[in-house]
């Protein structure tokens, strides 16, 4: 792990993007009931709020497919997801970690 080679401009406008992506999967996940609830106070419908709820789901599972398949800028390797060494099981990394596990960028 080379933790103190200094990072290229590309290097940090693919972490720039990790970072978007990982604020937009936040503010999604925290506005998801408050937009429901809200939803349904307004229009009195169950099958709206169900709509929503819908499209705020699907956009999730788009989101977090799209950075659970996210490559290190630096070495091209998957940030957030592996697996286990000798049996290939799938692992799945936490969004929040702050290294790439291969080459040490800073995310
Ligand atoms: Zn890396």
């Amino acid at each position: 792990m080379d933790q103190s080679k200094p990072s290229t401009p590309e290097e940090k406008e693919g972490v720039k993007k990790i970072h978007r992506k990982v604020f937009l999967i936040l503010i999604l996940m925290v506005l998801y009931l408050p937009v429901v609830v809200l939803t349904y106070i307004l229009t009195h419908s169950n099958t709206v709020a169900r709509i929503m709820a819908f499209i705020f789901f699907i956009t999730l599972v788009c989101l977090g497919s799209s950075m659970a398949l996210a490559k290190c800028p630096r070495c091209g390797t998957s940030l957030f997801f592996s697996s286990f060494p000798y049996c290939g099981i799938p692992l799945f990394y936490s969004f929040l970690t702050y290294k790439c596990k291969n080459c040490g960028l800073r995310i």
